[in-house]
C-alpha cells in the first residue's frame, strides 16, 4: 500500500450552524475499576444503587452510571452537559452556513474497552471543517442511544471523536464529536467490516490493516440531502471528566444496522449510555 491508499479520503460538504469544535471520551478505567469496587463495598446488600430503578450496584458499569447522576445529579454547576434530548420544533433554523467535511483517515486498532468498543484512527488522522484543521481520535458505539431525538431512543449511536489541532496539548482540548444514529433494518456494510475484529475479552486490542475499515463506507450510505441534514450544540463529553468543550454534529438520518449487529455490539459493551442532560439555555440548530 502506498501512502495515498494509506491516507483514506473523503470530502462531504454539508450545512451547518457553526463551528465545530469536539466529543465525548475514554472513561479512566483505572479509575473507575477502583470506583466500581467502592460502590460494591457500600452497596453489597443492596440490589440496585439508592434512588436508581435500574443499574445494580454489582454492575461493571455503576459507577459511571451513579457518577452520570439517573438519581442524583452531581454536577449542578455544570450547566452545558451531553447527551441532550433534541425538540426538533424547538430547534433554530437560522444561521446556516456552508461547511466542508473533509477526512483523510485511516483506522488501525478495533479495541474491547469494557464499557464500549472503540476504534481507532491512525496517528496523522485529520478532518478539516470549515478550514479548521481536527486530528481524528477514535470512534466508538453506545447502546442504546445517548442522544435523543423528539424523546425518541435509537438502539445504537456512533461518535467520531476528533479534537482541534491547535489545542490537542491544552489542558483543555476542543472537540468536535460526529454523531451517528442507527436503527434496525438492512445488515450494515461499514459495521460488517470491523465487528469480527473487535475482541471478545475486555481489555484486548486487535490491530487492523490500512483498508480494513473505511470510514468512506459509512459516510457514503448518506445522501448528499442526508448529510446536509444534522442537528449540532455545545456540550460535554458523555464520560468523565464531562468536560464542557464539544461541538456536537448529530447527523439527521438514521442508518440502519441488522438486530445481530447491534445485539453483539450491546453484548459486547452493555448498557453504556449517559442519562440525557438539561439543555438549560443552549440553543440547538437545525440545518
Ligand atoms: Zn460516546
Amino acid at each position: 500500500m502506498n501512502s495515498t491508499q494509506h491516507s483514506r479520503s473523503l470530502a462531504i460538504s454539508f450545512c451547518f450552524a457553526f463551528l465545530f469544535l469536539f466529543a465525548c471520551n475514554n472513561t479512566n478505567k483505572e479509575q473507575q475499576k477502583t470506583s466500581d469496587s467502592n460502590i460494591s463495598n457500600e452497596h453489597a446488600q443492596s440490589d440496585t444503587l439508592p434512588g436508581d430503578n435500574e443499574v445494580k450496584a454489582e454492575a461493571p458499569d455503576a459507577h459511571v452510571k451513579a457518577e452520570q447522576g439517573y438519581a442524583f445529579p452531581l454536577h449542578t454547576d455544570r450547566l452545558a452537559q451531553s447527551p441532550i434530548d433534541i425538540i426538533s420544533l424547538d430547534a433554530d433554523k437560522v444561521g446556516k452556513e456552508q461547511i466542508s467535511f473533509a477526512f483523510h483517515s485511516d483506522i488501525n486498532a478495533a479495541k474491547n474497552l469494557g464499557h464500549t468498543i472503540e476504534l481507532e484512527f491512525k496517528e496523522g488522522s485529520t478532518c478539516t471543517v470549515n478550514g479548521k484543521n481536527y486530528t481524528c481520535r477514535q470512534f466508538h458505539f453506545h447502546t442504546p442511544s445517548e442522544h435523543l431525538i423528539d424523546g425518541i431512543t435509537y438502539p445504537m449511536e456512533m461518535h467520531i471523536v476528533n479534537t482541534l489541532t491547535d489545542s490537542v496539548n491544552a489542558n483543555k482540548p476542543s472537540y468536535l464529536v460526529v454523531a451517528v444514529l442507527f436503527k434496525i433494518g438492512a445488515e450494515n456494510k461499514f459495521i460488517k467490516e470491523f465487528l469480527d475484529k473487535v475482541p471478545n475479552e475486555e481489555g484486548e486490542e486487535d490491530t487492523l490493516q490500512t483498508g480494513e475499515v473505511k470510514l468512506d463506507d459509512l459516510f457514503s450510505q448518506f445522501t448528499g440531502n442526508d448529510i446536509k441534514s444534522c442537528y449540532t450544540y455545545q456540550g460535554s463529553l458523555t464520560t468523565p471528566p464531562f468536560t464542557e468543550s464539544v461541538q456536537w454534529v448529530i447527523l439527521k438520518h438514521v442508518l440502519e444496522a441488522s438486530e445481530g449487529q447491534i445485539m453483539t455490539i450491546e453484548k459486547l459493551e452493555g448498557n453504556n449510555a449517559r442519562h440525557v442532560q438539561a439543555i438549560n439555555d443552549r440553543k440547538i440548530y437545525s440545518q
